[in-house]
C-alpha cells in the first residue's frame, strides 16, 4: 500500500501529537516527586532543629536549677556563719566569718544574674522553638497534599499513559521506517521533543524562525515532505491539525 506524501504527513502529525500528550503527563509526574522529596527533606530539617532547640530549652531550665540550688547553699552556709558570730573569740575568727558571709553574699548575687539571663535566653528561645514548630506543621500539611496529589497522578495518568502508548506504537507502524527514523533522531535532539511542526505566524513553530510564502505553499500544498531550513523540523500546514484533531 502506497501512501500519498498528504497521508504521510497526517500520519507523522499524528504520532506527533500522541507523544506531545505523553511528554506532558511525564512532565506533571516528573516534577511531584521531586517536590515531595524536597519536602520531606524539609520537614526533616525542621525536626532535627526544633528537636535542639529543645535540648537547649532543657539544658537552660536544668541550668536555672542548679543556680538555685547554689543559693540554697550560700543561704544555708550564711546562716551557720551567723550563728558562729555569736560566740567568736577574737577579732581574728570575727574577721574570717565576716569574709565568709561575704563571699556567699556574692555568689548569690552572682546566681540571681545568672538565673535572670537564662530567663531571658528562655523567653527568646521559646518564641524561636514556637515558630518553628508552627513552620513545620505548615510543611507537614503541604507535604500530606502533594503525597496525595502524586497518588492521584500516578493512578488516574498511568491508564492515560498507556493507551497513549499503544496508540504512538500502532500510529508509528503507518510511518515508513526511513521517515521513522527522521522522525525519532529529530524527536530526540529537540529540547521540546518535537519534531513535526506547524507554521505559526508564518514562522516554524519549532525554533520561530520565518518561513518564505514559496515554502509555506510548497507545505500547503502537501506533495513532499519539507522540513525546515532552520532546524530540520518537518513543517506541516495548519489545517493537518484540524483535520487530525476531527478523526
Ligand atoms: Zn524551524
Amino acid at each position: 500500500m502506497e501512501q500519498t506524501v498528504e497521508q504521510k504527513l497526517k500520519a507523522l502529525y499524528e504520532l506527533q501529537s500522541l507523544h506531545t500528550k505523553i511528554d506532558k503527563i511525564r512532565q506533571i509526574r516528573g516534577e511531584l516527586p521531586m517536590e515531595v522529596s524536597d519536602l520531606e527533606d524539609e520537614v526533616a530539617g525542621l525536626e532535627t532543629r526544633i528537636q535542639k532547640i529543645k535540648t537547649e530549652l532543657d539544658e537552660t531550665e536544668d541550668a536555672i536549677v542548679n543556680r538555685k540550688n547554689m543559693i540554697k547553699e550560700a543561704q544555708t552556709l550564711i546562716k551557720k556563719y551567723d550563728t558562729q558570730l555569736k560566740d567568736v573569740k577574737n577579732n581574728r575568727e570575727y574577721d574570717a566569718l565576716t569574709k565568709e558571709i561575704e563571699i556567699q553574699n556574692l555568689e548569690i548575687q552572682v546566681c540571681e544574674k545568672k538565673i535572670r539571663e537564662h530567663g531571658f535566653e528562655i523567653t527568646s528561645k521559646t518564641e524561636i522553638y514556637e515558630q518553628a514548630n508552627a513552620n513545620l506543621e505548615l510543611r507537614k500539611g503541604d507535604l500530606e497534599l502533594k503525597k496525595k496529589e502524586l497518588e492521584t497522578i500516578t493512578s488516574e495518568t498511568g491508564k492515560e499513559e498507556d493507551g497513549l502508548l499503544k496508540k504512538a506504537e500502532k500510529a508509528s507502524t503507518q510511518i515508513e521506517d526511513r521517515l521513522l527514523n527522521a522522525y525519532t533522531r529529530l524527536r530526540k535532539n529537540a529540547v521540546n521533543g518535537l519534531a513535526v511542526v506547524t507554521i505559526d505566524r508564518d514562522s516554524c513553530s519549532g525554533c520561530f524562525n520565518q518561513i518564505p510564502p514559496q515554502r509555506q505553499l510548497d507545505i500547503r500544498q502537501r506533495k513532499k515532505v519539507i522540513v525546515c531550513e532552520h532546524c530540520g523540523r518537518i513543517l506541516v500546514d495548519e489545517l493537518i491539525t484540524q483535520e487530525n484533531a476531527e478523526n
